[in-house]
């Protein structure tokens, strides 16, 4: 136990975490989530509200195992960590506690929070077909379902089914469907893939630019961070041979999914967690959080910025399935994955 603290420890970067003050002039996050993507803001909270914030961050499973390890005796009050798969996880494992907040129910729409206030989505992302312009028509994508079309053979590029993303895109669709519908998609991916999964979201999109498959499906900000690298960069010029398709836009809308917070159930200081999240769900803190890594405000009183805009039809249509929904859903997704034999 001490060991395996330790080496948690070690693979967290510790920025920094104010020793013991006053309950409310306080609040210490875990973030599973880069430095910049939240630092900035934090302090812009602390400037507005005299509340100093402790900030850890490092992997996200690291995270949620460190919590587990230190028990009542962690430090961190708000742990922040993307995709539902995760906060799902973490809510099972009974890290967080219900919040009620007319602040945070107001600014954040239903599909976004846990029912039970366990969890609140952040900033939102959608997961898109990205198609070779050279070969590929979008007049002749439609639907996640469509890819499993013989037309598709040898032609996909997608991750590895333990990555959380596709995780929740298979719950996606075995709540619009049922299991054996989404055993039978599954199965049909995996006929229709180019090659053995491999690589992250960047990598299925470079594969697309060099020809190695036609199509591929992807969270939205990978693109646009390359779509908005320098002009002669090889980022730059991959992105340049790929389009983005938003699917399902006559149906329930594109899979989307979000980055998301919650107050911890050991938090000691709860008032100044809950104001944290409050502030990070107003207008100002959405729009930053937004643009900060190329995603969609979750509040709608947020601005989108232009690049997020410029990547496909906006404001497309989403998939409303409570996201908390996906998570309850992962392990039948886990399960239907290793059973299709997708790596
Ligand atoms: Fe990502």
């Amino acid at each position: 136990m001490r060991r395996l603290l330790a080496a948690l420890l070690a693979a967290a970067v510790v920025v920094a975490l104010p020793a013991a003050r006053a309950a409310d002039d306080v609040v210490n996050v875990y973030s599973a989530r880069h430095d910049t993507l939240i630092k900035p803001l934090l302090d812009r909270f602390s400037k507005q509200t005299g509340i100093a914030v402790g900030l850890v961050t490092g992997n996200s499973d690291a995270m949620i195992k460190r919590l587990q390890v230190e028990g009542r005796n962690t430090p961190a009050d708000v742990l922040i960590t993307v995709d539902v798969a995760r906060l799902g996880r973490a809510a099972r494992a009974g890290l967080f506690q219900p919040v009620r907040s007319d602040r945070l129910e107001t600014a954040i729409p239903a599909p976004f929070r846990d029912p039970d206030g366990l969890w609140f989505g952040l900033s939102m992302r959608a997961r898109v077909i990205a198609y070779s312009r050279e070969r590929v028509d979008p007049a002749s994508l439609s639907t996640y379902e469509a890819l499993t079309d013989n037309r598709w053979d040898d032609r996909i590029c997608i991750r590895s089914s333990d990555n959380v993303y596709n995780q929740s895109l298979l719950a996606s669709i075995v709540a619009a469907h049922d299991e054996h519908y989404a055993a039978q998609w599954a199965r049909g991916i995996v006929d229709n893939m180019a090659r053995r999964p491999q690589g992250g979201d960047t990598a299925q999109i470079q594969a697309v630019a060099a020809g190695v498959c036609d199509v591929a499906v992807v969270n939205t900000y990978y693109y646009a961070r390359m779509i908005t690298a320098d002009k002669g960069t090889e980022a730059r010029a991959a992105a340049e041979k790929v389009g983005l398709f938003f699917p399902n836009q006559d149906g329930r809308g594109a899979h989307v999914n979000v980055s998301g917070a919650g107050v911890l159930r050991h938090a000691r200081h709860k008032d100044a967690a809950v104001r944290l999240l409050e502030y990070l769900a107003s207008p100002e803190a959405q729009t930053w959080l937004g643009q900060a890594n190329y995603e969609y405000p979750v509040n709608p009183d947020g601005e989108v910025s232009d690049v997020v805009r410029n990547l496909g039809h906006y404001p497309f249509k989403r998939d409303d399935v409570p996201l908390a929904r996906l998570g309850e859903l992962n392990a039948t997704a886990v399960r239907i994955f290793d059973r299709a034999g997708w790596r």
